[in-house]
C-alpha cells in the first residue's frame, strides 16, 4: 500500500485561496480523516491527492514520488466518489468487473478477482443479481468492491456515509473500518462530523479556512488542541473557555482568575499583561463544596449516566459533565476545581495554544493525591 506526504500544498481559485500551504503525512495503512467545517478545503485537498484538481504549488508524494502534476489515471489511487453511484443496467458482478475490463484485463483473471473481492465483502451470494433491487448496505458494498478490485495504493473517500440515516451510518462506518483493517489499505476520508472522525480515524487533520490547524491521533487532538478553533470543534459539549488577563513568569504554575489562585500546567514562556484563555473539558471539572472558585448553576441536562451542568462564572459560562447521581440544583453556587494536568492555555489574540509542561502538572497532582 502507500504513504502519502503532503508538502506545502496550496490551491487558489482565481484570487481565492481554498487551501494554504498544507503539510501532513498519511502513513502506510492508516485510516486518515480530513475534518473541518463546510468550505474549509477538505474536498479540494482530496481532489488534489486524487489528481482531479491541479495544485497551485506544493508536492504530493506517493511512496516518495511527487505525483502532484500526474494525471489521475497514472496515480494508482481509487476515489470512491459516492457509495451509491453504480451502473444501474449491470448486475453486481459486472459493476465490480468494469474497472478491470476497461483496463484490458482478461475475462478469466477478472472473474477470479471479482470473486475474491466479493468474498472479502461478503456479497458472493448476490453476484448475479441486478443492482436495482439491492438494499442500501449491499449497494454500498458493491461500490466499495468496484474500488477495491483495482488494488490501488490508496482509497480516497468524500463523505461516503453522508446520505445515510444515523443508525445505518454507524453500522456502515464500523463495517468500513473493519474492511480497512482486513485489507491494510491506506485510506483518506473526508468528513465534517467530528464524532465520525474520532471513532474511525487513526489520525485526523483538522482544517479551517484552508489552513491545517492540527494533525495527530484523535487523542492528541482531543487532549492537546493546538488552537481555540480545534478545541471548540472537537468534543461534545466542546471545551470550556475561561478568559482572563495574566502576567506570568516562564515556569509559572499558578494563575489568578478573578482574584482566585488556580493551579495551571507549567508555562514554558512568560506573558505580560495579555488576555489568555484557560481551556478545560467538561469532564475535567469537579463540582464540590469547598474551594474558592465558584459558579452559579443556571441549567442541568440529564443524560443517563452523566448530566451536563451549566454554570456562570466571573470568567464566562462553563459546562460540566458530572455524575447524574450528584445532586445539583439551579441557583446553587458550587465550587469548581479543575484537573490541572488536562488544562490547556491559549493566547486569546492569536488563538494558538501556549506551550505547557503537562508531565510536571501530572506529577504535582500525584503528589497532592498521595498527601
Ligand atoms: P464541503 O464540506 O462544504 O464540501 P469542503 O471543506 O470540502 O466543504 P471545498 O469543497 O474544498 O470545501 O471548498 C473550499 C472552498 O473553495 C469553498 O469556499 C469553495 O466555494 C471553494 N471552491 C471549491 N471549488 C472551487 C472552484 N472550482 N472554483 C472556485 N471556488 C471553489
Amino acid at each position: 500500500m502507500a504513504e502519502i506526504v503532503i508538502r506545502n500544498l496550496r490551491k487558489e481559485f482565481g484570487s481565492f485561496t481554498a487551501v494554504q500551504e498544507s503539510n501532513f503525512t498519511v502513513a502506510d495503512g492508516e485510516f486518515f480523516m480530513l475534518l473541518g467545517p463546510s468550505g474549509c478545503g477538505k474536498t479540494t485537498t482530496l481532489r488534489m491527492i486524487a489528481g482531479l484538481e491541479l495544485p497551485t504549488s506544493g508536492q504530493i508524494l506517493l511512496d516518495g514520488e511527487d505525483v502532484a502534476r500526474k494525471r489521475a489515471s497514472a496515480r494508482d489511487i481509487a476515489f470512491v466518489f459516492q457509495m451509491f453511484a453504480l451502473y444501474p443496467h449491470m448486475n453486481v458482478r459486472k459493476n465490480i468487473a468494469y474497472p478491470l475490463l476497461s483496463q484490458g484485463m482478461g475475462r478469466k483473471e477478472t472473474r477470479r478477482k471479482v470473486e475474491e473481492v466479493a468474498g472479502i465483502l461478503g456479497i458472493t451470494p448476490i453476484l448475479d443479481r441486478p443492482v436495482g433491487g439491492l438494499s442500501s448496505g449491499d449497494r454500498q458494498r458493491v461500490a466499495l468492491g468496484r474500488a477495491i478490485v483495482r488494488e490501488p495504493k490508496a482509497f480516497l473517500m468524500d463523505e461516503p456515509l453522508g446520505a445515510l440515516d444515523a443508525e445505518f451510518r454507524e453500522h456502515m462506518a464500523e463495517e468500513l473500518r473493519a474492511l480497512h483493517d482486513r485489507m491494510g489499505a491506506t485510506t483518506v476520508y473526508v468528513t465534517h462530523d467530528q464524532l465520525e472522525a474520532m471513532q474511525m480515524g487513526d489520525k485526523i487533520v483538522v482544517m479551517n479556512h484552508g489552513v491545517v490547524e492540527q494533525w495527530g491521533t484523535p487523542q492528541e487532538i482531543y487532549d492537546r488542541p493546538a488552537s481555540l478553533f480545534v478545541a471548540n470543534f472537537i468534543g461534545s459539549p466542546p471545551m470550556n473557555f475561561l478568559r482572563f488577563e495574566a502576567t506570568l513568569e516562564p515556569g509559572a504554575t499558578r494563575a489568578h482568575l478573578s482574584g482566585v489562585d488556580i493551579p495551571i500546567p507549567r508555562l514554558e514562556t512568560g506573558v505580560s499583561g495579555r488576555q489568555l484563555v484557560l481551556g478545560v473539558r467538561p469532564e475535567h471539572v469537579h463540582l464540590g463544596t469547598d474551594g474558592p472558585y465558584r459558579g452559579e448553576v443556571i441549567a442541568t441536562e440529564y443524560l443517563g449516566t452523566t448530566q451536563i451542568v451549566t454554570l456562570t462564572t466571573a470568567n464566562g459560562t462553563i459546562r460540566v459533565r458530572a455524575p447524574s447521581g450528584q445532586p445539583v440544583r439551579v441557583g446553587e453556587t458550587p465550587s469548581l476545581t479543575f484537573n490541572t494536568a488536562t488544562l490547556s492555555l491559549f493566547d486569546a489574540g492569536s488563538g494558538q495554544a501556549m506551550k505547557v509542561d503537562r508531565a510536571a502538572a501530572r506529577a504535582a497532582m500525584r503528589e497532592q493525591a498521595h498527601g
